[in-house]
């Protein structure tokens, strides 16, 4: 399971927390992330997290390249409604290209949350098959 990491600065705290609650799913899991939010997740849970470019400066397109390469599965994406970005053109890119390549795209906690327990899901089945 490919996934992406990615919170808005106003997000970082809760994706930490985010983070460290699921920390033993996520480990079964490849990481990347936007610059920031990759350093921060690697650096306060321990967790391994490929660090794109930050996203204001190409790190959400890199992310959007990965999707449209069929290189990732998922992105967690807290994003913060209330702030403009200076980036908005790169982060409505983002948002499109995963519906243009179905890929499930969470952009609050509830939703990342039940993605989750999707992945946990997977893994379940996986080890299952593994072991059979
Ligand atoms: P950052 O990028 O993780 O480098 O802060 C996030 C974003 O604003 O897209």
């Amino acid at each position: 399971m490919r996934i992406a990491l990615i919170a808005h600065d106003e997000k970082k705290a809760e994706m930490i927390e985010f983070a460290k609650t699921h920390k033993d799913l996520l480990a079964q899991c490849e990481l990347t992330g936007t610059g920031t939010t990759g350093k921060l997740i690697k650096q306060h849970v321990g967790l391994n997290v490929q660090a794109l470019l930050s996203g204001p400066i190409g790190g959400d397109q890199q992310i959007g390249s990965l999707v449209a390469t069929q290189n990732l599965d998922m992105i967690i994406f807290m994003r913060d409604p209330l702030t403009a970005q200076a980036h908005e053109p790169d982060i409505a890119a983002l948002l499109r290209v995963c519906d243009v390549h179905n890929v499930p795209l969470a952009t609050n906690r509830k939703s990342a949350e039940i993605l989750m327990a999707y992945v946990k899901l997977c893994l379940e089945e996986q080890n299952d098959s593994s072991n059979s």
